[in-house]
Parts: C-alpha cells; sequence; structure tokens
C-alpha cells in the first residue's frame, strides 16, 4: 500500500473511531519537544505521558511548577503540535489540519488560570462570551446560547452581566465568564489549567463546585490542572501526578491520596497544611527538574529521599539510577499505577491513617 493509500485509510479509520463509549480524552506515549533556546539544549517539557479522561469523569493533573502540566493541557486542546505520540478526542486520533483542530475545540475547550489575562478589557462580557460562536459560525440565535452559557457558569440572571466590562466584577465573576466562554461552544470536555490558582482562597471552592456542577448537570468531563495535590480532594474522581514531563503515579483520589506509593507523591503530600500532626514535610532536595536535562535512570531519583537512603553500592540503588521506568498505561481498569522501582517496600506503616481526617472532611 502506497504512503498516500496508508494516510487515506488511518484519517477514515479515525473518523470511524469516534466512538460514543471511548474515553472523553486521552494522550498516548505524548512527547512535547520545545527547541533549545538561551543556550540550552531542547526542553523534554512532555516526555511519554499517558492520560485519559473518561466521559463524565474529572481529573487532577498535579505537579510541580515547570513538570510540562499546561504543555500537555494545551496538545489537549490543539494549541501544540506533540512532536511524539497521540491526542484522541472520543477515540478519533486528533489530525494536524486546521480544520481538524478547529473542529476539535468546539468539543474540547481550555480554561486558562488568569481571567484578567484571559478576558480583553475592552469587551464587554456579552462580546466575550460570544466570540467562540461567532469564530464559529455558530451565529444561530446567539443572544440564547450567550445567555444560557452565562447562567450555566452561575451568572444570574444573565441580563445582568452582559453588558458589564472585566473591571467591574470580581475575580471570581471574571472566571465564570472565562468558563461561560468555553460553555458557549457546548463542549463536552473542558481542560482548566490552574483554574483557581488566582482567585482569593474564598472564591476558590465555589468555581471549584461550578465545575462539579457542571459535570453532574451536563456530563461535562474536565482535566483539572493544578500544583496542589490538596485540589484533588474537592473536585477530581482520579488524580494522575506528574514529575518531569511524565506521569508518575496515577489512580483513584482515594488511592493516590489515602495510599500513595511514589515518593514525590508522598512528598506532595506531606506539605499540604492538614497532612497529619505528627508528620514532618518532606522536603526534596537537588537540583530543581529541567526538562533539559533529564536524569538516566528513574528521573527522580537524584531528589528521592529512599534513593538517598539506599546503599550507593547496591543493587537497589543502581537501578534506579540507570534503569528507566515505562510510561504508565492510563488504562483505569488496571487500577492505581506507580512509576518507582522501589513503591512495593516502601510503605510506611502508619500511612493508612494518615489522612483519615481529611478524607471525612471530604
Ligand atoms: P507547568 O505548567 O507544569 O509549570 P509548562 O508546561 O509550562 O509546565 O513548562 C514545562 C517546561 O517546558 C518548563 O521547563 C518550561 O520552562 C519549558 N517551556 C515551556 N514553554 C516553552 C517554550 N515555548 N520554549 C521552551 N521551553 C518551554
Ligand atoms: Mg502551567
Amino acid at each position: 500500500m502506497s504512503t498516500t493509500t496508508e494516510r487515506a485509510v488511518a484519517d477514515a479509520r479515525t473518523d470511524a473511531d469516534a466512538d460514543a463509549d471511548a474515553p472523553a480524552l486521552e494522550v498516548r506515549d505524548l512527547r512535547i519537544t520545545y527547541p533549545p533556546r538561551g543556550g540550552r539544549g531542547p526542553a523534554h517539557a512532555v516526555d511519554g505521558a499517558d492520560l485519559r479522561v473518561g466521559q463524565g469523569e474529572i481529573v487532577a493533573l498535579i505537579g510541580e511548577s515547570g513538570c510540562g502540566k499546561s504543555t500537555l493541557a494545551r496538545a489537549l486542546v490543539g494549541l501544540v503540535k506533540p512532536t511524539g505520540g497521540e491526542v484522541r478526542y472520543r477515540g478519533g486520533r486528533l489530525g494536524h489540519s486546521s480544520a481538524a483542530l478547529k473542529e476539535h475545540r468546539r468539543h474540547v475547550q481550555l480554561v486558562l488560570q488568569d481571567p484578567g489575562g484571559a478576558l480583553n478589557p475592552r469587551q464587554t462580557v456579552y462580546d466575550a462570551v460570544a466570540e467562540g460562536p461567532r469564530l464559529h459560525g455558530m451565529t444561530g440565535d446567539l443572544n440564547a446560547r450567550v445567555y444560557k452559557a452565562l447562567s450555566q457558569a452561575g451568572l444570574r440572571p444573565p441580563e445582568d452581566f452582559m453588558r458589564r466590562y472585566p473591571h467591574e466584577m470580581s475575580g471570581g465573576q471574571q472566571q465564570r465568564v472565562v468558563i461561560a466562554g468555553a460553555l458557549a461552544l457546548g463542549p463536552s470536555v473542558v481542560v482548566a489549567d490552574e483554574p483557581v490558582a488566582s482567585l482569593d482562597a474564598s472564591v476558590r471552592g465555589e468555581i471549584l463546585k461550578l465545575l462539579l456542577d457542571l459535570r453532574d448537570e451536563l456530563g461535562l468531563s474536565a482535566l483539572v490542572v493544578s500544583h496542589d495535590l490538596g485540589l484533588a480532594w474537592n473536585i477530581a474522581d482520579r488524580v494522575a501526578v506528574m514529575y518531569l514531563g511524565r506521569i508518575v503515579e496515577v489512580g483513584t483520589v482515594e488511592e493516590v491520596l489515602l495510599h500513595p506509593r511514589h515518593p514525590y507523591t508522598k512528598a506532595l503530600l506531606s506539605v499540604l497544611p492538614d497532612s497529619g500532626r505528627d508528620r514532618r514535610p518532606t522536603l526534596l532536595t537537588g537540583e530543581p527538574p529541567d526538562p533539559t536535562a533529564i536524569p538516566d535512570g528513574c528521573r527522580f531519583h537524584p531528589r528521592c529521599p529512599l534513593f538517598a537512603g539506599l546503599d550507593e553500592d547496591g543493587r537497589r540503588a543502581a537501578k534506579c539510577a540507570t534503569d528507566d521506568l515505562p510510561v504508565l498505561s492510563a488504562d483505569p481498569s488496571l487500577g492505581a499505577q506507580v512509576a518507582c522501582h522501589l513503591a512495593g517496600e516502601s510503605r510506611d506503616e502508619d500511612e493508612d491513617d494518615r489522612y483519615e481526617d481529611t478524607g471525612a472532611a471530604r
């Protein structure tokens, strides 16, 4: 078969694959490398990541600043072209043509961290929310579409908000306008990149509750990106923990937060305010992670408290320093997964009751 024919067959298959039962959104072995800049080599921002968001599911993607979360989020909505691997929406592979990307963005919408930056100060709420539908030629009964989106985003009654400008609203209301702008296209998935990071603590809960309500009322799926593992309790069904471009632990919220197995997840949990009264925070040592120089072996080993405690000449230490770990499968039916050579050995006896209070408060 010629390459052209192969491509045509592959494209046809992509369409046929768009399947009602398939995951809402999925990436497989995704890789995104930024070109060298400022005398530094290429940055492997996403370096082999599998992730899946089921229909009607909310998944939290958690990791420190610089680990590749935003790059992955942008690839999911088709704003960054993968260097390798693929993005799938309802089973269909995302193509690279501008028509395919435009269609994709109607179904999969990105909500950014800073509503102040996302909104044009000279644009009314009406125009901000109508912008997406106009771009997509969805202008039939635009008023009704904007009205409905504002109402769904909790800006009620909508007519009180339509003619306002961003500076006439609170940060929480501005973020609701951004969310209404996403909802106006009738998406089935929202990718929210640090949606509450720039908001006052008092309104964070409201915005997270809104995402939960949208899931319950509209069946909306969501990937919620955050540097704060604690946020997962309030919103997510499943959690994926990312370190230096790769998912290192994934599972249900209960599995990952109550029974963390990766030393990185444990370190993130140990610095949460309610992480247990008697527990000292695990401060990570070593250089901050650098995607231009990914360490050999387990990419976390230079900062790993478990590795630091091993006899350096030992067989186990050698494995951590030299053997890379496989990309974790995103298949939730496989249960919780962890990418750590030592995970099976690292369970603390008192771990089970460690987050009881947090769990009960959920
Ligand atoms: P996060 O959202 O987790 O903070 P990002 O996806 O923004 O992480 O960035 C991941 C890594 O890629 C960082 O080290 C960042 O410096 C680098 N990076 C991001 N954008 C670019 C770019 N346009 N060119 C080069 N490197 C980039
Ligand atoms: Mg980011």
